[in-house]
């Protein structure tokens, strides 16, 4: 199968679970360690948003046009060294976790004169190995975002602990669904709850399902990653 085809079949596959849903749903291509020919190949099969998750990727793709025409998200843990090469060059960062990532991103988009779209990463299994607040801290993290006019929160992100079992993927999927729409409930200028970014390659019917309207999709699309050239 090429990329080409695998792009076609996911998002025939999710649009079949979006219809069961009863609501859109996004597919980004998590092209990490993808050239921009890959990219590409994607984008022609009908690909319209891609997510990076190293910023040096992410740049040297952006210098080779790779996106053109489509969205580019930032889907990784953001270095607080490294906020001043995202701002302004992504549609969306999907990993924001902290108040002082918050404030670092809100002060690089207002210097650029521009808002920055994020959403909150949340650690919704409580893994220490992985980034994201924890949900309880979800509502101040929110509180926070408010106050800076320069940001505008879209909605949440999480990565389920990875069990391998979509049965068990699917109670998180659930905890995240509700959490959204508590959240959506907060009323400020600079917030809306309109994106729910969960699910993979191994997941995202399930999570489109749970109400995602917004899956990162990787190795179905692009086959598996091959760790050991890196
Ligand atoms: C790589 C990656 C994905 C996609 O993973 P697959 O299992 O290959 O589909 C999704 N989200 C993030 C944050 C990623 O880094």
């Amino acid at each position: 199968m090429t990329i080409y085809d695998n792009a076609r079949a996911v998002l025939e596959r999710a649009k079949l679970a979006s219809e069961r849903a009863g609501h859109a749903v996004t597919v980004v291509a998590a092209s990490k360690m993808n050239s921009a020919g890959h990219v590409r190949e994607a984008f022609e099969a009908g690909i319209r948003a891609f997510g990076e998750n190293r910023v040096q990727e992410l740049e040297e793709k952006l210098a080779q046009n790779a996106y053109e025409g489509a969205a580019v998200h930032f889907i990784g843990h953001l270095q607080k060294n490294k906020v001043k090469n995202v701002v302004g060059r992504v549609d969306l960062i999907e990993s924001v976790d902290s108040p002082e990532l918050l404030r670092l991103i809100g002060r690089r988009a207002e210097a650029l004169g521009i808002v920055q779209d994020v959403l909150l990463e949340v650690n919704i299994g409580r893994e220490t190995t992985k980034s994201g607040a924890d949900a309880g801290d979800i509502p101040a993290l929110i509180d926070e975002a408010a106050k800076i006019p320069s940001v505008r929160v879209l909605g949440l992100m999480a990565i389920p602990p990875n069990s391998g079992d979509n049965e068990k993927t699917a109670v998180f999927f659930e905890e995240m669904r509700k959490l959204f729409v508590d959240m959506g409930a907060k009323k400020y200028d600079n917030i809306s709850m309109c994106i729910l970014s969960m699910g993979m390659s191994a997941d995202f019917e399930t999570a489109i399902a749970h109400g995602a309207n917004l899956v990162r999709v990787g190795s179905a699309i692009f086959g598996q990653r091959d760790y050991s050239k890196k």
